[in-house]
């Protein structure tokens, strides 16, 4: 297929597009390099540096869109909520928009566990009521709600894949945030020598060791759900898939992985639980599994192995 994936110079955008290069897509990866690498975009994808906003003629004949470019920080955007109204729901609106109108009949669509606030069952199913508490997770669900009416106006194929925690690299393909909020690549920067010590932000959740639990998706699985939802798109359709391996881990288990796959004692200091963290985020991909025939290959170790060769050397044994 001729595919145009947004944001294909970030993380989970390069990983996306190198798999999808491998399956034979013709891809052309457009970002605006605001948090991006020009040298993450895979060899083999067409770059063109545009705004999702300004997407212009580029969608002429393409047969999906991938929508990966956001705004990804929860604290920033109850900061700068501006930010995710400008960039995710009126930059999503301009793409939608130009969508219509290239004719184009298929779009996944990043979509987010923050949709769901702080629900109180785990596991997560999508029949769970979003109700999102900050505006990253606000402006995800919007785009999420423009997708129904799209789809049921206009018979676009839309599927919002709502991404749990997501860790591990494809090869030289992985996380690279010039701010890093994320747990994994935060408590592998000790093992590296770029910070002394890790912060354990909460524990005194009710929770077994009383640290926040989260449910780890290494990056290659969520993408190969990318490529089942483009296989499987259906006209004039909206659906929703939450992505997640359906086990959680403490952030203290977490550490505990980290220390064992790094050989370091990392050590670790309990800090304040971080403003708007949920206790517990657990997935059911019961539907995924149904639906796209989906189910994830790789655990926590091998998230953690991956983020590690990715961080030491930028270059990983490759998986599949
Ligand atoms: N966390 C932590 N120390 C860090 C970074 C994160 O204790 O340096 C915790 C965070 O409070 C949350 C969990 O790890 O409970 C996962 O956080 P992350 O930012 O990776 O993902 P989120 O679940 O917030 O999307």
């Amino acid at each position: 297929m001729k595919l145009v994936v947004t944001g294909g110079a970030g993380y989970i955008g390069s990983v996306v597009t190198s798999q999808l290069l491998d399956a034979g897509h013709d891809v052309t990866v457009v970002d605006d390099l605001s948090t991006g690498h020009e040298d993450a975009v895979p060899p083999g994808a067409t770059f063109v540096r545009a705004r999702i906003h300004d997407i212009g003629d580029h969608l002429d004949g393409a047969d999906g869109v991938l929508h990966f470019a956001a705004k990804s920080l929860v604290g920033e955007s109850v900061e700068s909520p501006e930010l995710y109204w400008e960039n995710n729901v009126v930059g999503s609106f301009a793409l939608l928009e130009a969508v219509r109108a290239a004719g184009v009949p298929r779009f996944v669509f990043s979509s987010t566990a923050a949709c769901y606030g702080e629900p109180d069952v785990s596991p997560i199913t999508e029949d769970v009521t979003p109700a999102p508490i900050n505006p990253y997770g606000h402006s995800k669900y919007a785009v999420d709600l423009m997708l129904t009416g799209y789809a049921r106006a206009h018979g676009l194929g839309a599927t919002s894949l709502r991404y749990f925690n997501v860790g591990g690299a494809r090869g030289r393909f992985g996380e690279r945030h010039a701010v890093e909020t994320h747990l994994i690549p935060n408590v592998l920067m000790v093992p590296a020598g770029k910070r002394e010590r890790m912060n354990i932000f909460g524990d005194d959740y009710d929770t077994p060791d009383g640290t926040a639990v989260r449910d780890y998706l290494h990056v290659v699985d969520l993408g190969r759900a990318h490529l089942l939802a483009l296989d499987t798109s259906e006209a004039g359709r909206h659906r929703v898939f939450n992505l997640g391996s359906g086990t959680g881990y403490s952030v203290r288990e977490v550490l505990d992985t980290c220390r064992s796959v790094t050989d370091h004692d990392i050590p670790a200091d309990a800090q304040p639980r971080r403003p708007g963290d949920p206790t517990t985020l657990v997935a059911s991909s019961a539907r995924a599994r149904a639906e796209l025939g989906w189910s994830p290959e790789y655990g926590i170790d091998e998230i953690v192995t991956d983020a590690w060769d990715f961080m030491r050397s930028g270059v990983a044994a490759e998986r599949s």
